[in-house]
Formats: structure tokens, C-alpha cells, sequence
């Protein structure tokens, strides 16, 4: 449905995207990650034909949007950062100025209802815009984008500004947007991700460092496993005996302490599962364990190692490994 092709966009020296492919499959929801200034507004601005492209080329559903721009931009709609909304219009008025603007050839009146329905937006049809709270002016945005039924939506950072009930809302609004579209959402907010994309292409210095499946993007990160344990014992022999489990590489007290317990950071071995081991040890030591979780699977800690990696910098554990020597 999309197809990015090779798309450089160079600016003097500085290239905002450099040789930057990918493809969204009809359907698919995928989030684009990245670090202020990665390139992800000049990408999308791209692909939604505000920008040329220095090279390369973005089709969508096999429209060339350089070639065929009026063809190609019917089948996106676009919410960006600051929503296009008129304040002193009210939401009809303002749906049917859209209405006019795309050319939309589907039958009106039907076709509005249906868009105010999808967003919950029925109720305040007569409102003026300037009248409604931040969320549901949102809506009206996302409600733009919806006019003329198009294939693929585009959402530039949608939560930005909300309350937390609001946020909510919002996201499960994409979720069942996603049921009928295809959505590229462009966020720097980890958990949006993790809460509302199945895939995640994440750009740092204008080229894709990530392009997976949310739920698979750990495999990306070569390093073993980590886990926070806590354990009541004598600190330097729960240390050290720690150190010595088969397939346990670094061990390292994080110096938090409750009454008679401390913490510890256990990484495994690439691939080895260190947690029964550990286990075992606390129980044949007697050394009551009182907490076991993994650290750095989350979405954020994996976005900062990749991040780091790329920029050719040494991981916390590298830096730690390094010390070591
Ligand atoms: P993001 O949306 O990920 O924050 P952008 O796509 O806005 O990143 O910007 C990518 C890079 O391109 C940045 O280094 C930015 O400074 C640069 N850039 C963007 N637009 C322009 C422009 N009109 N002129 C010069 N440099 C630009």
C-alpha cells in the first residue's frame, strides 16, 4: 500500500533522509520512531506530497506521489501536529469545507454522518471549533483526515498536548481506525507504539536503524538477558556466587538496599535463560529471593541501545565490560 524507495532529502550538506526504503503492507498499522531531528516529518511530508524528495520515489497503492500527486494525495489523509482546523467554524461547517476541498465525490450528507459517527463526534456537530476542549478538537482532525474514505491515514504525533483520558481515547480511535485503514503513525512516545503498532521503523540521522515487528524488536539487541534481582544475604558472597552460574556474564550490586535485602543486576549469556539457575542458588544458599524482573526489553531501553549503537556509541553494558578490562 506503501512503498518508500530509496528517498534521500538533502538540505545543503545535511541529508534528512538518506537511502531510506520501506513498505507498509494494506492494513498494517506502523509506527515511525525516532530521536528529534531523525528525518520523521521529512518523510512523511514526503509521503503525503507537501515535500520533494531530493531522490528516490514514494508510491502509494502504486501511485507515484511525484508524478501523480492530485491521484496519490486522495488516497491519504493527513492529521499533522497542529490539526488544520478553522476555530470560528462549527464541526459540520467545517467537515463540509473539507468535503469541498478533496472533491469528494461520495454522497455528502451520508458520508459526514458516518465520519462524525466513527470519531464520536455526533454530538457536537453544531459547536463551534474555538467552544470544544483540546481532545475532541483533535477528533476534528483526525475527523479532516477521514473525509473521502481514504486507504491510508497519517498521524503526526496525535497525542501531543492531551490529558491522560484523552491520550486513551485517542489511541483507541487509531486502533479501530486500523481495522478499515492502513496507518503510519509518527510519535517520539515510546509506550504509543508499543500500545497501538504492530510494526515500528524507527530512523535516526535519516536512515532506518529498525524495521520490525513490535513484539520482535528485543531479537534486534544482541546482548543476553537482564534482570533485576533482590535477594536477603550477605551482599559479597550473594555476589559473587551469583557470578559463578553457568551462562551468567556480569553481575553488578546496584547499591538499592531495603532492610535486609539488596539488588543486584544479573545479564546473562546471548540467548541463556539464567533465571531457574539463579533460583536454584538463592534456595540452596537459603538466601530468600524476594524479587526477579527482567529490565531493558522495554520498548525504550531496546529505542535507546539502537539509538546508541547506531551513533557508533558503546551500550551501558559495553562501557561496563570495557571498565571491567
Ligand atoms: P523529525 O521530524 O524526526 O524531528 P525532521 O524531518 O524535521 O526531523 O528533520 C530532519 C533533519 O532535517 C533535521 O536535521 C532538520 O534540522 C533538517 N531540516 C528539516 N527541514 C529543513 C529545512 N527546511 N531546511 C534545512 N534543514 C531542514
Amino acid at each position: 500500500m506503501i512503498k518508500a524507495v530509496n528517498l534521500v532529502k538533502r538540505y545543503g550538506s545535511n541529508y534528512a533522509l538518506n537511502d531510506v526504503s520501506f513498505e507498509i503492507a494494506e492494513g498494517e498499522v506502523v509506527g515511525l520512531l525516532g530521536p528529534n531531528g531523525a528525518g520523521k516529518s521529512t518523510a512523511m511530508n514526503i509521503l503525503t506530497g507537501y515535500l520533494s524528495t531530493t531522490s528516490g520515489a514514494a508510491y502509494i497503492n502504486g501511485v507515484n506521489m511525484l508524478e501523480n500527486p492530485m491521484e496519490a494525495k486522495k488516497l491519504i489523509g493527513f492529521l499533522p501536529e497542529q490539526p488544520p482546523v478553522y476555530p470560528e467554524m462549527t464541526v459540520i461547517e467545517y467537515l463540509n469545507f473539507v468535503y469541498e476541498l478533496k472533491g469528494c465525490a461520495l454522497e455528502r450528507d451520508k458520508h459526514i454522518n458516518e465520519v462524525l459517527s466513527s470519531v464520536k463526534l455526533l454530538d457536537v456537530k453544531n459547536r463551534l471549533i474555538k467552544n470544544l476542549s483540546k481532545g475532541y478538537r483533535q477528533r476534528v482532525g483526525i475527523a479532516q483526515a477521514l473525509v473521502g474514505d481514504p486507504k491510508v491515514i497519517i498521524f503526526d504525533e496525535p497525542t501531543v498536548g492531551l490529558d491522560p483520558k484523552q491520550i486513551l481515547e485517542v489511541r483507541n480511535l487509531i486502533r479501530t481506525l486500523a481495522k478499515k485503514h492502513t496507518v503510519i503513525l509518527s510519535t517520539h512516545i515510546l509506550a504509543e507504539v508499543q500500545a497501538v503498532c504492530e510494526r515500528v521503523i524507527i530512523i535516526n540521522k535519516g536512515r532506518i536503524i529498525a524495521n520490525e515487528r513490535t513484539d520482535e524488536l528485543t531479537k534486534t539487541i544482541e546482548d543476553g538477558y537482564h534482570y533485576r534481582v533482590k535477594v536477603c544475604g550477605p551482599q559479597k558472597e550473594v555476589l559473587s556466587a551469583l557470578e559463578k552460574i553457568r551462562g551468567v556474564k556480569s553481575v553488578t550490586a546496584t547499591g538499592e538496599r531495603d532492610t535486609d535485602s539488596y539488588a543486584y543486576l544479573v545479564e546473562s549469556e546471548r540467548g541463556i535463560d539464567a533465571r531457574k539457575a539463579i533460583f536454584t542458588l538463592c534456595a540452596q544458599k537459603s538466601w530468600p529471593m524476594i524479587g526477579m524482573t527482567p529490565v531493558g526489553t522495554d520498548l525504550e531501553s531496546i529505542f535507546i541501545r539502537l539509538v546508541d549503537r547506531a551513533n557508533g556509541e558503546p551500550t551501558k553494558n559495553e562501557t561496563k565490560r570495557r571498565r571491567a578490562h
